[in-house]
């Protein structure tokens, strides 16, 4: 069996990892650590909460140990690219905690706040720099930040920072590195287009696969209840009740969905809090605390939750609307069942939903167990689908004729 010491990460990163009770390591990390402390580049999928964050920071963290020169004044040695700001504050608290033995310096750049502090810690130099894209690209824009040290660049959640959404920004901050540099991906979904793309970044890449492609976590429950749209909030309510929901992380299609939500969800009584993209940065931050701390039970968000945040023990996440994208499914329900836990996703889906269902189905290769809760079922049903992409069609209720018997007031018509 692999342990931490046999992978060969050396002694301060070995008790930091003790103090923190990480006793194996996870296949991600078995695999990825050896690669990484060899040098070469990596694309690397595993599933949601299987320690990705590790498997990239400790052996990027001993290579800053034990090689190269210290960072120069506005230098970073190393890069690490998320898509969002929680992620950023989340993943250099990981490099933090398992490099507390090192003297290296590390810190978190993402827009929302004031650069200043983050202009002058770069001042300094630094080992770490995680960073979101366009703040990264302001940083260096006023000359705070430089690349000519560059060791190691890392794309975390590297399927997002990949898609059309980042690319703007990446390929700017591509172009200023050096061409001569390790380069990691990690992401718990591919793909093959994203596989295609990412190719063309790395040089004779090793690729490490720790499970079936786009797959779940292992260890969360699903299912879906079918509803009618303007139901979804009172069955959301009733399942809360009726099944004993604590804490529960929501997600919703839109921002002012979610701001919607959560003032009917206090309206009701419930301790609540929302976190979207139009929430300025330190509430953001707070609601997601209060969250992660029990203030708050319900934490209603859009997909900037979805990738990478780790909640300890979450037990459920609800789909209050299901995500366009289908590849979010994975991630937003892999807020929950992280670190070997269980738990559960439960999809409130209306009749509107039912194309984002079968894009869903298709990719993780499977068919969401539907109910139907007394009293809540959907007078607009939602078509059964394959598993594999297809809707079924509608059965086709028998032709009535639709004159006979019915005042002209009665039929239906259409103005204009
Ligand atoms: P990640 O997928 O990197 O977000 O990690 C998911 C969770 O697993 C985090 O709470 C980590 O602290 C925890 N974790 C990562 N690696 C290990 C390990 N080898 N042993 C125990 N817990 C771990």
């Amino acid at each position: 069996m692999n342990t931490f010491s046999s992978l060969g990460l050396i002694s301060p990163l070995l008790q930091a990892l003790e103090a923190l009770d990480y006793t194996t390591p996870t296949p991600v990390q078995a695999q990825a650590i050896p690669v990484i402390l060899a040098g070469r580049d990596l694309m690397a999928a595993a599933q949601t909460g299987t320690g990705k964050t590790a498997g990239f920071a400790l052996p990027l963290l001993q290579r800053l140990a034990s090689e190269g020169a210290r960072p120069a004044s506005n230098s970073a040695r190393s890069v690490v690219l998320v898509p969002t700001r929680e992620l950023a504050e989340q993943v250099h608290k990981s490099f933090t905690a398992y490099g507390r033995h090192l003297p290296l310096r590390t810190l978190a750049a993402y827009g929302g706040v004031s650069i200043n502090p983050q202009m002058m810690a770069l001042r300094k130099g630094l080992d770490i720099l995680v960073a979101t894209p366009g703040r990264l690209l302001d940083l260096q824009q006023k000359n705070a930040v430089k690349f000519d040290q560059l060791q190691t660049l890392v794309l975390d959640e590297a399927d997002r920072m990949l898609d059309l959404g980042f690319s703007r920004e990446l390929n700017a901050l591509l172009a200023l590195m050096p061409a001569r540099r390790q380069t990691l991906l990690f992401s718990a979904t591919f793909s093959d287009a994203i596989r295609a793309l990412a190719a063309a970044m790395l040089n004779d890449p090793l690729s490490i696969d720790t499970g079936p492609r786009n797959t779940m976590a292992t260890g969360i429950r699903q299912r879906m209840f079918t509803v009618d749209k303007k139901r979804k909030l009172e069955l959301f309510l009733h399942l809360r009740k009726k099944l004993d929901w604590q804490q529960v992380l929501v997600f919703v299609k839109t921002r002012n969905g979610a701001e919607d939500l959560v003032k009917a969800l206090l309206a009701q009584g419930c301790s609540a809090d929302a976190i979207h993209g139009d929430k300025p940065q330190p509430a953001r931050l707070r609601a997601f605390e209060r969250f992660k701390a029990g203030e708050a039970q319900i934490l209603v968000a859009t997909d900037v939750a979805a990738r990478g945040l780790d909640v300890q023990h979450l037990p459920l996440v609800v789909n209050f609307d299901l995500p366009i994208v289908a590849e979010d499914y994975i991630h937003r329900t892999g807020r929950t069942a992280r670190a070997g836990a269980t738990g559960e996703a439960v999809s409130l889906v209306c009749a509107d939903e039912v194309t984002q269902l079968s894009a869903i189905e298709a990719l993780i290769r499977m068919t969401l167990p539907r109910s139907e809760e007394p009293g809540f079922e959907a007078s607009h049903r939602v078509p059964l689908t394959d598993g594999q992409g297809h809707v079924m069609k509608k059965p086709k209720k028998p032709k009535k004729n639709k004159l006979a018997g019915a005042s002209p007031a009665s039929r239906p018509g259409r103005a204009g």
